[in-house]
């Protein structure tokens, strides 16, 4: 490795150790999303109360909103071991036959991007999922036989961004399914001060709910944008994250007041300054912006359409009009004389 790259690669695993410290150990402190943490936490009670195995769970929703935590909650809460892994991790069927034939009894299995699963891998997993069976192969050619393997009882916990993407036969087995959503101000302010807290920073509240007004709904993006301002403030030798100083950072940063970031910006414009209000096709937002279609599908455009900033039709995205307004340009009129709608 050279020297760049060491100190890059430790920034980078500094940076997941902060975040690892930051995240949530149980369910009280998580944060926001009360439907959710109701019914989470009758499951759970539920399940101990019979002495059983909790139900499949799937988890969809956006990066960075908390899938990844919640299933360290819920094998915190049951007080039974996990064992992580992700979709494109698992190549081949018989390393998933390894990962379910060792699991402890009553483990949790944490699949993330789950949607990225393998046609032959999720073949295994379907029979383990509803019987707690495996199927492997042994031999080859004509002497190749099938044998069953019991699996020791397991909660598979599946996180993944697309839902859309998911097999139905996949969907269809997990007993548990919960949807998170963008977090309002106040919960993310709320983070920003745990966060806070936990960091040792001094923060005044003001200067917290403009971190959580430019956070894109997005717990992870509060916290990280939280972690630069306190370098903000160390190198101007402030002891107190204030507004000013928050303000100073996000634009270094280039957070807009929306809190949309240089990638967001850079696909309205391309769909409006390039393809004169769409509608135009993801493949070509991607070449136009430089940036991988599917980043863009799953980390810019949930936030951009919950916020009315883009439409998806069939033809491709457009603008809205307050996509134009956003920019600072007057919505075109509309071939019909309407007005652009938001
Ligand atoms: P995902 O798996 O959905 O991408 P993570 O679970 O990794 O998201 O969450 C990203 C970070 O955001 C975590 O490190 C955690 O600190 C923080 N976080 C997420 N949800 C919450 C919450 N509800 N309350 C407090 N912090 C949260």
């Amino acid at each position: 490795m050279r020297k760049n790259e060491t100190v890059a690669a430790e920034a980078l695993s500094s940076e997941v150790a902060v975040e690892a410290k930051l995240r949530p150990q149980r369910l009280e402190e998580f944060i926001g999303q009360h439907t959710l943490k109701e019914n989470l936490s009758v499951f759970l009670r539920a399940a101990m109360m019979r002495e059983e195995q909790l139900d499949h769970v799937l988890l969809y929703g956006p990066p960075g909103l908390g899938k990844t935590t919640l299933a360290h909650i819920i094998a915190q809460e049951l007080s039974v071991p996990i064992n992580t892994t992700s979709g494109p991790a698992i190549e081949r069927a018989g390393d998933l036959v390894g990962i379910l034939t060792n699991l402890e009894p009553g483990s949790v299995l944490f699949i993330d991007e789950c949607h990225r699963l393998s046609r032959t891998v999720e073949e295994i997993l379907y029979p383990a999922l509803e019987d707690r069976k495996v199927d492997i192969m042994l031999g080859n050619g004509p002497a190749a036989r099938s044998i069953r393997l019991d699996v020791a009882p397991f909660t598979v916990i599946g996180a993944t961004t697309r839902q859309g993407m998911l097999t139905g036969p996949l969907r269809d087995r997990f007993g548990i399914l919960f949807n998170l959503e963008f977090y309002d101000r106040d919960s993310l302010s709320a983070i920003v001060h745990r966060a806070a807290r936990i960091l040792d920073v001094e923060i005044e509240p003001e200067a917290a709910t403009e971190i959580a007004e430019r956070a894109r709904g997005t717990p992870r993006i509060a916290n990280r944008v939280l972690r630069r301002v306190r370098d903000f403030a160390t190198v101007q030798s402030s002891t107190k994250v204030t507004p000013e100083i928050v303000h100073h950072a996000l634009e270094a940063l280039g957070i807009d007041d929306a809190g949309l970031d240089r990638l967001d910006l850079a696909l309205l414009r391309a769909i409006v300054e390039k393809y004169d209000g769409g509608p135009v096709g993801l493949d070509t937002l991607a070449a136009s912006t430089g940036e991988d279609a599917g980043t863009l599908e799953d980390v810019c455009e949930p936030y951009l359409l919950q916020q009315g900033l883009i439409q998806r039709t069939p033809r491709g995205r457009i603008a809205t009009a307050g996509t134009y307004r956003h920019l600072g340009l007057t919505p075109p009129k509309r071939d019909g004389g309407g007005l652009f709608s938001d």
